[in-house]
């Protein structure tokens, strides 16, 4: 029995449908009428399923399907639902769909698992609205502060706490949102490559062994225009050649995913007679963020042309497809075999 091709492509496309600029690329801010709508969405999926929907102190959504043994701490999966500015209909949002789909095989071919298991549908991961980059992965392992919250604004003026605010969340329990290491069993991600390697050289699938750092920094020029023509050089106030400060927003060293879950997911692809590569990512995610806390296992789809950030972002749903297949076996095999990470 397989993963549901039509299902797959059905949520993708019913959730591009969530987009401030149709017609021009998908473009999804966290914490706008449009992340709602994706939000219900999504929401109303889980609870066709009969799973456990909920929210925590960060805006994360979660469809929590529980284990035989309470005891025993969630296998997470998912990735998230914010996009760029004119973006494409898979970053992101394909690694949340891969959730829910694994979510309804489990349930529809009545697998008990121990370890319960979570879909995470995550925001700001682009930073496109807040500069907040990676904020879900963030508040759940490092923590953000409710400093960050109020001097975090979007080009209107608004701050992320009072669009948590607006959004019916409390921006004083963000730290609820914080989880210890050892509360999440593992956290995989299906995401598209965002390169064009898996195409040009015919894998199926990529298994990412590490993810390169980040530095996020913002610098603020300060300056004044004047005319170059009517000013003398020695009077401008060059923005360039004057003030700046920089300020350190983000920055997280290379990491390496977990040893143990990569050997699951590169088994799990044999075993499914996948072509599979391992490859390091070039860009972040919000794997990246959590491989510190939890063992965590990253699972690339191709990109045609290696296009993402766009309109023209497109993954064929066959091959993603067996990303989700990937995802469903990793799950199950490290629930029964309990994986060491
Ligand atoms: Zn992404």
């Amino acid at each position: 029995m397989k993963t549901d091709l039509d299902r797959i492509r059905k949520d993708l496309e019913n959730l591009a449908l969530f987009n401030a600029t149709p017609g021009k690329g998908l473009t999804r801010f966290s914490l706008t009428p449009e992340d709602r709508g994706a939000r219900d969405y999504l929401s109303g999926r889980l609870r066709e399923l009969g799973v456990h929907v909920y929210e925590d102190a960060a805006a994360n959504l979660f469809g929590r399907r529980e284990g035989g043994d309470p005891s025993l701490p969630p296998i997470m999966m998912g990735s998230h639902i914010d996009s760029v500015r004119h973006g494409g209909n898979f970053d992101g949002q394909a690694g949340v769909v891969a959730a829910l789909e694994v979510l309804r095989c489990l349930e529809e071919r009545g697998v008990r698992t121990a370890h319960p298991v979570e879909m995470i549908a995550m925001i700001e991961e682009e930073g496109g609205r807040f500069g907040a980059g990676f904020f879900s992965s963030r508040a759940m392992t490092r923590g953000v502060t409710r400093e960050e919250l109020e001097q975090r604004k979007d080009e209107d003026g608004v701050t992320l706490a009072e669009a948590l605010t607006r959004f019916g969340f409390d921006p004083a329990r963000v730290a609820e949102a914080r989880r210890k290491p050892g509360e999440v069993r593992t956290f995989l991600e299906m995401h598209i490559e965002q390169g064009p390697v898996l195409e040009r050289e015919g894998f199926e699938l990529g298994i990412v062994t590490s993810i390169v750092g980040t530095d996020l920094t913002r610098v603020t020029v300060e300056g004044r225009p004047d005319h170059a023509g009517t000013t003398p050089m020695d009077m401008r106030r060059d923005a360039l050649r004057t003030a700046y400060r920089a300020e350190q927003l983000l920055e997280v060293g290379p990491v390496e995913l977990d040893e143990g879950i990569r050997r699951v997911l590169q088994d799990q692809a044999d075993g499914l007679g996948f072509s599979w590569r391992a490859m390091s990512s070039g860009a972040g995610h919000d794997a990246m963020i959590t491989a510190p806390f939890f063992p965590t296992g990253m699972i690339f789809v191709p990109s045609k042309g290696g296009r993402s950030h766009c309109p023209e972002e497109w993954t064929d749903y066959e091959d993603l497809q067996k990303g989700v297949e990937l995802l469903y076996h990793a799950v199950t095999a490290i629930d029964s075999r309990g994986a060491k990470g």
